[in-house]
């Protein structure tokens, strides 16, 4: 993991001072780095059938389409509020302050397939489990998460095992 871990960059006070922001454009830029973090995002879940990746907006949908390519399945996008063009289930979540929006399609899955949630990163955890909420009220059922980076501190990994969700993070950063 470590030339994934190398092949991130961190940007000092983005989007805010004092916040460290870890940005995988360079990882996905590295054709190595790539192609590594996406086998090692799946390679948890082997031995889980797998029916649809779901890819939080907006890396999420990089790293679950080649994820949904690689097995051959089809590919989910999950979104902020007001982008998606057909019928929406949504589900709202806690920020710092106020709150936020996922939307999917109402479509997007059908009751019983078992699905694999993808993002780049997971910090509190609050994006995922609004997510798991809204997959899971279509009635699908949420077989794993996969992230490259894990901010261990933030305890979202907890939060979303704590909801039966098995997770894998490629890296994690303190
Ligand atoms: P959470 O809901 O607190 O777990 O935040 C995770 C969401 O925020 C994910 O969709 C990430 O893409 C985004 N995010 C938060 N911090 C970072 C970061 O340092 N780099 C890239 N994305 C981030």
């Amino acid at each position: 993991m470590d030339h994934i871990k190398a092949a991130i960059r961190t940007i000092p006070d983005y989007p805010k001072p004092g916040i460290m922001f870890r940005d995988i454009t360079t990882l996905l830029g590295d054709a190595r780095a790539f192609r590594a973090a996406v086998d090692a995002m799946i390679a948890p879940h082997a031995g889980t059938k797998i029916d649809k990746v779901a890819g939080i907006e907006a890396r999420g949908f990089i790293l679950g389409g080649a994820i949904a390519h690689q097995l051959s399945i089809g590919f989910v996008p999950i979104r902020k509020k007001g982008k998606l063009p057909f019928d929406t289930i949504g589900q709202s979540y806690e920020l710092e302050y106020g709150t936020d929006e996922v939307e999917m399609h109402t479509d997007a899955v059908k009751p019983g397939e078992r699905v694999l949630l993808v993002d780049d990163l997971i910090a509190t955890g609050g994006t995922a489990e609004a997510a798991v909420k809204l997959l899971r009220r279509a009635g699908a059922h949420v077989e794993g998460a996969s992230f490259v980076v894990d901010l261990p501190e933030l305890r979202g990994v907890e939060r979303l095992r704590a909801l039966d969700v098995p997770v894998a993070a490629l890296v994690a950063f303190e």
